[in-house]
């Protein structure tokens, strides 16, 4: 396809999105991606309040998903109903997003690391892997992984880090920051936040002594992660604001909320 059909196409889907206004053509970069069933395109530089880019499912019918930006150092909150689908994406490369899920309905139902290492018997879960609730229901299930290193091992990033780790004197709030107070208008409270699923991030162990070490993330431009829900879940992301954890560069994370396997087939 051209450019001058995605930008009509564009035009015709920001029309119904009442956002024609902002629909000039205005993209300086197209990313064509090959996935197994779809072709997306990433049209970046689309400026419009609150998201960096759209992208589009080439076959019939036609469907938008808004791309979200969480700029560098920040967090987000949302909700991801059962059997939709949520892709995270590291635009730039080597930047960690720590991911938190509750129940819905009840949030007191977390995710659970101890739980999913446990029943998984690994340290490393990539793409067929499950992460389980502190009740031992499954609350995501990971169906694509360009990376396959994540770490569930370690807490997110917080003030407390900045001072004991870095010795900073007056640290920044991190990950955990961004998360309680993302989290905050669902009525989740700081102490109710476990280990997050730490999305990228590349923790070394030593399988001799345990020792951990915290490299570079393995994920290039445009890598992603694609998880589908299990219960209705409230979830959070950062993109994450250690230094070491990012190779010391602070970028930005983008995700986008899909609609699942289950109904694209039943809408075909
Ligand atoms: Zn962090």
């Amino acid at each position: 396809m051209g450019l001058g059909k995605i930008a009509a196409s564009m035009r015709n889907i920001g029309c119904k999105m009442g956002v024609n206004r902002s629909i000039n053509a205005n993209f300086t970069e197209v990313h064509l991606r090959q996935a197994p069933l779809r072709v997306y395109y990433f049209l970046s530089r689309f400026r419009y309040t609150g998201f960096h880019a759209i992208f589009l499912k080439s076959s019939p019918p036609w469907e938008v998903h808004m791309i979200t930006e969480i700029p560098p150092r920040s967090g987000a909150a949302f909700t991801l109903k059962k059997g939709q689908r949520l892709r995270v994406i590291d635009p730039n490369g080597e930047q960690v997003s720590d991911m938190l899920a509750f129940n819905a309905h009840d949030t007191d139902e977390v995710i659970s690391s101890g739980r999913s290492l446990d029943y998984a018997s690994k340290l490393f879960l990539t793409t067929g892997d499950p992460l389980y609730s502190n009740r031992s229901n499954v609350m995501l299930r990971i169906v694509e992984d360009t990376v396959g290193r994540h770490d569930f091992l370690l807490t997110p990033c917080s003030k407390d880090t900045f001072r004991i780790i870095y010795g900073d004197e007056h640290p920044h709030h991190g990950c955990f920051g961004n998360l309680s107070h993302a989290l905050e208008p669902y009525g989740i409270k700081p102490d109710q936040i476990p280990i997050a699923f730490n999305i990228f991030m590349n923790v070394q162990v030593d399988g001799e002594t345990g020792e951990l070490k915290v490299d570079p993330p393995k994920s290039k431009a445009g890598d992603h992660i694609l998880f589908e829900a299990d219960m209705d879940l409230v979830v959070a992301l950062t993109a994450c604001s250690a230094l070491q954890s990012n190779n010391y560069a602070f970028k930005p994370i983008h995700y986008a909320v899909e609609e699942g396997a289950a109904a694209l087939t039943t809408e075909a």
